[in-house]
């Protein structure tokens, strides 16, 4: 039976599937490991059942021990792992995409709504009490007519959009390569960041974190957003300027934000807590039952699949 290091703890009903698959160290206390501990506890295993908190880069990649052969991230994310790095150790990196996109789909659409419909400030005042009702109370920005821009119309992209587009919202995207007809769905295509973003009335980031992403939205690229735009990020923290995006949040330039995922999480700028139209959750993108069950089997599943065939459908390296 081969042997798996499981960093992080996963739902009972999985890790009891885990442990029928494979000889399975468990992190009980859920404790988040240090690199070092991750390499010490990975002594005589055959693979890592990874989360997006464990950071693998090329330092704790070249130190895992030989008998490492898979890293199987619980995420379709795989920004936590140095790909290079892996792929020279001959050590397969495996994710789990499609599981998770209607959950991480529907926290897209909250972000939206939420930043939209100033929900932050309106849960202090209905919380707060004493609030007082009048024509312009809180008023917001409707979503019906407004331009939707996506950044990276993938997997959740474009489930995104169809719901976007069921609230009347008009879809523009940018992914680095044109859509089919029948994925589009009559969203409109722009092959560059500049033209989508100065289309976008609300943005929709969903691209992966890359070294081209980094980044990706900051004080230049801001500019190119209509004034009074609202931006919402459900991909990745690290694909947003956080000085410069609190700095417009400052100018007006934003009207508000969405944002489910940071820099640094979970010790978010701090620039962000003054704003009440930043409209802020902790990372709950695929925080479903369902989902977290089905990511979980899947991650398990890879690692079995791995074992059995020397290759996985689900290998990103
Ligand atoms: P996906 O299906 O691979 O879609 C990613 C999209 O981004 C693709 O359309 C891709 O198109 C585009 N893209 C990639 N690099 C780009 C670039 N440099 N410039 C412009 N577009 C780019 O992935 P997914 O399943 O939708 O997931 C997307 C991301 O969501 C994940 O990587 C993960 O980080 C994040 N996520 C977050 C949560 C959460 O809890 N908040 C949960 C799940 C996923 P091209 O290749 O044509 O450019």
């Amino acid at each position: 039976m081969k042997k798996i290091l499981i960093t992080r703890r996963l739902l009972r009903s999985c890790e009891e599937k885990a442990e029928k698959t494979f000889k399975a160290n468990l992190n009980l206390n859920d404790e988040l490991y240090s690199q070092k501990k991750l390499i010490e506890l990975s002594e005589g295993c055959d693979g890592l059942l990874s989360s997006l908190t464990d950071k693998l880069d090329t330092e704790t990649i070249s130190k895992l021990p030989e008998s490492i052969k898979i890293i199987s991230n619980f995420a379709v994310g795989f920004g936590n792992i140095d790909l290079e790095a892996a792929k020279k150790r001959d050590i397969a990196v495996t994710n789990t995409p499609e599981v998770l996109t209607d959950a991480t789909a529907e926290i897209g659409v909250l972000l939206i709504l939420g930043a939209c419909r100033r929900a932050s400030e309106g849960i202090a005042s209905a919380r707060e009490g004493g609030w007082k009702w009048s024509a312009d109370y809180l008023i917001g920005k409707q979503l019906t007519g407004a331009r939707l821009g996506i950044l990276g119309m993938g997997r959740i992209g474009q489930k995104i959009a169809k719901i976007a587009k069921s609230l009347g919202m008009v879809i523009h995207y940018h992914n680095r390569s044109k859509l089919s007809g029948d994925k589009e769905q009559g969203a409109i295509y722009h092959n560059n960041l500049k033209d989508l973003l100065s289309v976008s009335d609300v943005l929709s980031i969903c691209c992966p974190a890359s070294k081209e992403t980094v980044d990706m939205i900051n004080k230049d690229t801001i500019e190119y957003l209509p004034k009074g735009a609202v931006v919402t990020n459900v991909a990745r923290g690290d694909i947003v300027d956080d000085e410069a995006m609190i700095d417009a949040l400052e100018r007006r330039k934003i009207y508000a934000v969405g944002l489910d995922v940071y820099k640094n999480e979970p010790n978010l700028n701090p620039g962000y807590l003054k704003h009440k139209s930043a409209f802020i959750l902790p990372h709950l993108g695929s925080a479903t039952k369902d989902t977290r069950t089905a990511m979980a089997n899947l991650a398990i599943d890879n690692i079995d699949e791995f074992f059995n065939t020397g290759n996985c459908k689900n290998k990103v390296n």
